[in-house]
């Protein structure tokens, strides 16, 4: 496997442009003669169909849900980032930029986060054209809030609600170019398989959701934007439709996987209240602007919050990282709830919570404002939890929230697959071993509206494409696998559920891969998910048929590719000999208990190659350069 990253030379600001004007371009009569696949319908699929068919290609789109409306992105709740330094705080492109370099433990490539940077201002133009309702000050310029990792406010919002309001901009360009034609959607359709030509990915293999059967679609370039495999963990703040199976099926094709290991837990859920729960609930990073954390002082105290004094009270985001409390960044605040937790000093039923508690601001800043602020997300637990928010703190606890690994892709976003291209919370691009908040909005989009548009005319102007329809072998070849696939977990007629398979692997994978991990725990965990698979195909059961509507054979299908997906996450892991990130092994931890990096021998992205049926993926490395920035001890203090 290759893996050149393409990066451009010359220097870090003038990289992308220089770029741009290298890349071949297709000129507009030209354009109509290609035709490209877009799989997905978040804020990155959305907005890069929209842009592709505005150029002139000719756009087929590809999403699981009835509408592309319904993408994962619509929950993102808290905002998305750009260096406007409209508060006049002090942040410019180099700041976002550092600030998401040193976010990702030094994990991500330079070239790429620096564009995203520059990118962030472009997006919010773009989107306040297309009229999104970001909150404004009393003057009329957009406001801004923080989030965790930067000690500026560069956050945009629409209230707790920002992915809606932005995927119904990107959603409404897209729909723009379906009414004029350049745009085909299929909805309910889930891609299974990719079809290559002569070492070209040109084309795909979809399942009708509605009735169960397969279709084939060619294309001179396939891109997907199919969101991040959280789930993986079965409990997750994830819509219950995202899933692995398009990046797990095309790495099975040759793609390379990147950083598998590497996956956010967000600290500010709501609690796990049972074992029939099937989803978890975010309360957006945003709330830690103004709210505070603690936990009681004494391990066991059963006092109600309201009866704990302040001197019993321990802030302890506030007390170990002074420079940024409350909004020290996901990875570290998520290590720090568990470890309260693990001293008993957990709170609520099941003592795995720690309270995020707003009553300060309430006094200081009255009810009122805090409604306008975050009514929707106060709203949103009371109905959850039962228990009034503005009375009482809220209780949280970390949970599976985003994924920074993902599909390899070069500078041009294009994976190790030649025309198969991956935007968003699918590729692994710019976010390190942890993503700071508010940042996949930006980067969703940014590769949507403003990268692939200009990087996919490289690739289109400077490759020979031979004809190729849907009756090409390849085409027949990826259907008959995706069929006896099929076939083959309907057959099995077990006696456990799907469901039940789901909960046990993201148990282990809790357990054995979550925030904190050993050799020792890692190893055993790969027996463990081995085993489970191997039941997997034995005993699961999937009633119905194919050639209807099966949401049991979809689910089959997708907890099969996690079951594979789970042992490449593991040795990904035991192959990472340091802690960086998310990515906490306890045999790599200063005095202190943080992160113990090891740049001279671990600066690298990890590339996992598939090596075929029952064999274990085969390692590369992409070497990260920094060439600008100066690796440091990453410090909240
Ligand atoms: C509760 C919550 C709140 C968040 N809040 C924020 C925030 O405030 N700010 C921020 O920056 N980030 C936030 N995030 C993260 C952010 O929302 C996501 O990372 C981002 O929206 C992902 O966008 P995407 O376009 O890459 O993928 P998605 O929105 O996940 O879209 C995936 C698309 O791919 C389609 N698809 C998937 N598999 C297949 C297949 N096999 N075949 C066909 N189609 C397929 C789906 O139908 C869907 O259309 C939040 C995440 C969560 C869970």
């Amino acid at each position: 496997m290759q893996l050149d990253a393409k990066i451009p030379s010359g220097p870090l600001e003038g990289k992308w442009d220089k770029h741009r004007f290298e890349l071949k371009l297709v000129n507009p009569a030209n354009k109509r003669k290609f035709e490209i696949i877009v799989v997905g319908t978040g804020l990155a699929g959305a907005s890069a169909s929209a842009s592709l068919a505005e150029l002139g290609y000719r756009v087929k789109t590809f999403c699981i849900q009835d509408s592309p409306r319904r993408a994962h992105s619509i929950s993102a709740q808290g905002g998305i980032n750009a260096a406007k330094n409209y508060p006049n705080d002090g942040d410019s492109i180099w700041r976002l930029f550092y600030d998401t370099i040193k976010g990702g433990d030094f994990r991500a490539r330079e070239a790429n986060v620096y564009r995203l940077a520059q990118t962030s201002n472009l997006i919010i133009d773009h989107c306040v054209a297309q009229g999104i309702p970001f909150a404004r000050e009393y003057g009329g310029l957009l406001a801004n809030r923080s989030f965790g990792g930067a000690q500026v406010s560069r956050t945009f919002y629409a209230r707790g609600q920002t992915g809606q309001q932005l995927l119904l901009g990107a959603y409404s360009s897209l729909i723009r170019q379906v009414a004029q034609g350049q745009v085909q959607m299929f909805p309910r359709r889930e891609l299974l398989d990719l079809a290559l030509v002569d070492g070209q990915v040109r084309g795909l293999v979809v399942r009708n959701l509605l009735t169960g059967e397969l279709e084939r679609h060619a294309a001179h370039a396939v891109v997907l934007a199919t969101g991040g495999y959280g789930r993986v963990f079965f409990l997750s703040t994830y819509g219950m439709a995202s899933n692995v199976t398009a990046a797990y099926r095309a790495y099975k094709k040759g793609a390379g996987f990147a950083n598998p290991c590497f996956t956010q837990i967000h600290p500010t859920c709501i609690p796990m209240h049972g074992d029939y729960q099937s989803k978890l609930t975010l309360m957006s990073e945003s709330l830690r602007n103004d709210g505070r954390v603690w936990v009681p002082l004494k391990p066991g105290d059963q006092r109600r919050p309201q009866d704990i004094p302040e001197e019993e009270r321990d802030y302890y985001l506030e007390r170990i990282y002074p420079s940024f409390g409350n909004l020290a960044p996901r990875d570290i605040s998520s290590r720090a709830a568990k470890s309260q937790c693990d001293q008993g000093k957990g709170v609520g039923p099941t003592g795995l919570a720690v309270y995020l508690d707003l009553a300060d601001a309430i006094r200081r800043l009255g009810k009122a404002e805090i409604e306008a602020r975050y009514g929707n997300l106060f709203q949103m637990y009371e109905k959850i939890v039962g228990e009034d928010p503005y009375q009482t703190p809220m209780m949280i606890y970390p949970a599976s929230h985003y994924t920074m690994g993902g599909l390899w892709v070069d500078y041009n976003l294009m994976s190790t697959l030649p025309g198969l291209f991956v935007l968003g919370e699918a590729n692994f691009s710019d976010h390190g071993a942890n993503r700071l908040g508010a940042s996949a909005l930006m980067q969703g989009l940014a590769d949507g509206y403003f990268i692939i548009p200009n990087a996919i005319s490289g690739y289109l102007a400077g490759t020979r494409f031979p004809e190729v329809n849907e009756s090409h072998p390849a085409f027949q070849e990826a259907e008959a696998a995706v069929a006896a696939k099929v076939e083959r977990l309907l057959k099995i007629r077990g006696r456990r559920t799907v469901t039940s398979f789901h909960r046990d692997l993201g148990n282990i994978m809790w357990e054995y891969c979550g925030m904190s991990r050993t050799d020792e725990g890692l190893a055993k965990a790969r027996t463990l998910v081995a085993d489970l698979r191997g039941e997997f195909w034995e005993n699961v059961t999937v009633p119905g048929s194919q050639e209807d509507f099966n949401q049991s054979l979809e689910n089959a299908g997708r907890v099969a590719d996690f079951l594979e997906l789970a042992d490449v996450m593991l040795l990904d892991a035991l192959a990472r000999r340091e802690s960086c990130g998310c990515h906490f092994n306890e045999a790599f931890q200063t005095e202190e208990h943080e992160a113990l990096r090891d740049d001279v021998n671990m600066c690298h992205v990890a590339v996992w190659e598939y090596a075929g049926e029952g064999r274990e993926a085969v390692f590369h490395k992409e070497p990260l350069l920094f060439e600008f920035v100066k690796l440091a001890t990453r410090s909240y203090k």
